[in-house]
């Protein structure tokens, strides 16, 4: 397995829309073997390939204390919403930045396995949340999208920012 870098907002490539999975092979089981193991270096619940740069629609999670839950999401699609919550959300391509974001309650999601079988999911709490935040990232879509614009300025600046230093620094060392 190798680990990958995570793009940042407002990196252009986190706005490209992933195209779907034709069938599941070695390369995509590599693939999600290798976000996996990225998600859990970063510290991180989930995980989606337009995040590492990769343009197809393949989502990781986990939301277990111990990281013993790996989640695999190939195509997924939500067919369900019911309610709504407001949670405060994180994003390891935002790094340091929380907002409150409102999302559905529950979800049913359609997705493919790592075995390429399809399965259905209805989730609620946490779960739809990640759920929620991780497709939108396959459709080019980050969760300060849903902040207000002025605020949504605050963090690009902040974020370059911090960019700008980690630069200097990676320049002296
Ligand atoms: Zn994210």
């Amino acid at each position: 397995m190798s680990r990958l870098s995570i793009l940042e907002f407002p990196d252009p490539r986190l706005r490209r829309v992933a195209k779907p999975v034709e069938s599941v092979t070695e390369r995509e089981r590599k693939l999600a073997a290798d976000m996996l193991e990225t998600m859990y270096e970063a510290r991180g619940i989930g995980l989606a390939a337009t995040q590492v740069n990769e343009g197809v629609r393949l989502v990781v999670m986990d939301l277990s204390e111990d990281r013993s839950e790996p989640r695999f999401f190939i195509n997924p699609e939500i067919t369900d919403r019911v309610g709504s919550q407001t949670c405060e959300e994180g994003c390891l391509s935002v790094p340091g930045i929380y907002a409150e974001v409102k999302r559905a309650e529950k979800v049913t999601v359609r997705a493919l396995g790592l075995d390429g079988a399809p399965f259905e999911l209805e989730a609620d709490g946490l779960l739809a949340v990640c759920i929620q935040h991780e497709i939108d990232h396959l459709d080019g879509k980050v969760f300060v999208d849903y902040l207000s614009s002025l605020k949504r300025r605050m963090v690009e600046k902040r974020l370059r920012k911090q960019q700008r230093q980690d630069k200097a620094e990676a320049t002296r060392a």
